[in-house]
């Protein structure tokens, strides 16, 4: 399953284990089930910190859990995490075993603290280059916090539950039974909808701001490069995004960026927001505008509304809010986005096998 330079890879990975960890997994006489063996089988053998069980009690079979020996394991894989997800795996194996996860302390905390019980289940397609960091977010709220659970299934092949759901497209999330969100999603951006209070923090932290001299919506490539430009004079900048990074983040391969030969998309996205903090920017992430009061209006300063109630001052503001996927504005087309009406072929296209699809565009 695991050929011998990913298999020496992974061994190297798992040097860096802190404490014993234990593979529960949960089969039946399938080929797919086999395959699962087999591939825990070589994982187990390539560290003595893991260990392997075959007595799992999970209905989704074949699937297999990641805990540390004694407890519930609290990560699962319903299919076989190889392609993109197989770094979804690494990381679950090295998060439960003690290795740090490379995420700011304040997220930490924040999923530490945060109360209630969480059951996220991931519908993920192999092929999907988006799914893995959902998988991933939600894995790591799993590692830190006894009350999360994170359950990744491959639609591929539980196709009777993709059904069942009506589930068109990937990643889709469900929490607690019900449908919480589709697309890719960052830890933040779980933690913004789930930690009710962290909204209302927010605003509050956001309205003690002092005015800003230049205020940048949008942390795409432009709002990053203005944000830039305007921190190099000295002059006090703000950078207010939805979601920073922008469209690059929906994307894999970018090789039209001169000078990088090629990158990823979610790679350039983190470049440009580890340029863009290396200059004293106050970057506002995940926090939506509303509203943009005129100076003349606002009396002297423009205003900037937020969604979540907050107010921001600038002396200028920059629009920067890029675009959006283009939509044809046909009847049902709101109604169906992610039952049917989709926007990533490569992610998507899985679902749709064997059925009748229109391109459009
Ligand atoms: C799948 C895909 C593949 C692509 N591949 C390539 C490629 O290979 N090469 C290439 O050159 N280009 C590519 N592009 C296009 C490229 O990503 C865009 O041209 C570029 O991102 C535009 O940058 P931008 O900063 O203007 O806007 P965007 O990237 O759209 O960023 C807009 C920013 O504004 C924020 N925003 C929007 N509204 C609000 C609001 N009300 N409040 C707060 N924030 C807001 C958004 O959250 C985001 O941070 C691709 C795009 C996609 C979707």
């Amino acid at each position: 399953m695991l050929d011998d330079a990913i298999q020496a890879q992974l061994k190297a990975y798992l040097e860096r284990l802190q404490r014993p960890i234990e593979l529960v997994a949960s089969l039946d006489d399938s080929a797919n089930s086999q395959q699962m063996h087999t591939l825990l089988t070589q994982v187990a053998a390539l560290s003595d910190k893991v260990s392997l069980r075959t007595d799992g009690d999970n209905p989704r079979r074949p699937s297999f859990g990641v805990a540390q020996p004694g407890d519930a394991p609290r990560i699962h894989f319903a299919g076989l995490p190889m392609g993109h997800e197989f770094t979804s795996l690494v990381l679950a194996l090295l998060q439960t075993g003690g290795h740090p996860p490379k995420v700011e302390q304040a997220v930490i905390d924040q999923i530490k603290a945060l109360p209630g019980s969480f059951k996220f289940e991931t519908f993920i397609s192999l092929s999907c280059h988006n799914c893995p960091d959902v998988v991933q977010a939600l894995n790591l709220m799993a590692v830190l916090n006894p009350g999360v659970t994170s359950t990744m299934i491959d639609g591929a092949l539980f196709q009777d539950e993709v059904n069942a759901r009506q589930i068109m497209a990937v990643p889709t999330v469900y929490l607690n039974d019900a449908k919480f969100g589709q697309g890719r999603m960052t830890v933040e951006e779980v933690l913004a909808q789930v930690d009710t209070g962290a909204s209302a923090r927010a605003a509050a932290e956001i309205s003690q701001k002092a005015p800003f001299d230049v205020l940048v919506v949008g942390g795409g490539p432009a709002g990053a490069a203005a944000a830039i430009y305007a921190a190099r004079k000295g002059i006090r900048t703000g950078v207010l995004a939805e979601r920073f990074g922008g469209q690059v983040m929906d994307t894999l391969g970018i090789e039209n960026f001169i000078s990088v030969k090629e990158t990823e998309g979610p790679k350039l996205a983190m470049a440009l927001e580890q340029h863009v903090k290396a200059y004293d920017v106050d970057v506002m992430n995940l926090q939506r505008a509303a509203k943009l009061i005129p100076a003349s209006e606002a009396g002297g300063l423009i205003e900037v509304q937020l969604d979540n109630g907050a107010t921001l001052k600038s002396r200028s503001v920059i629009l920067a809010t890029g675009a959006r996927w283009r939509e044809m504005n046909v009847p049902g087309e709101k109604d169906y986005k992610a039952k049917g009406v989709c926007f990533c072929p490569h992610c998507d296209g899985p679902l749709f096998k064997g059925k009748r699809v229109a391109v459009i565009g």
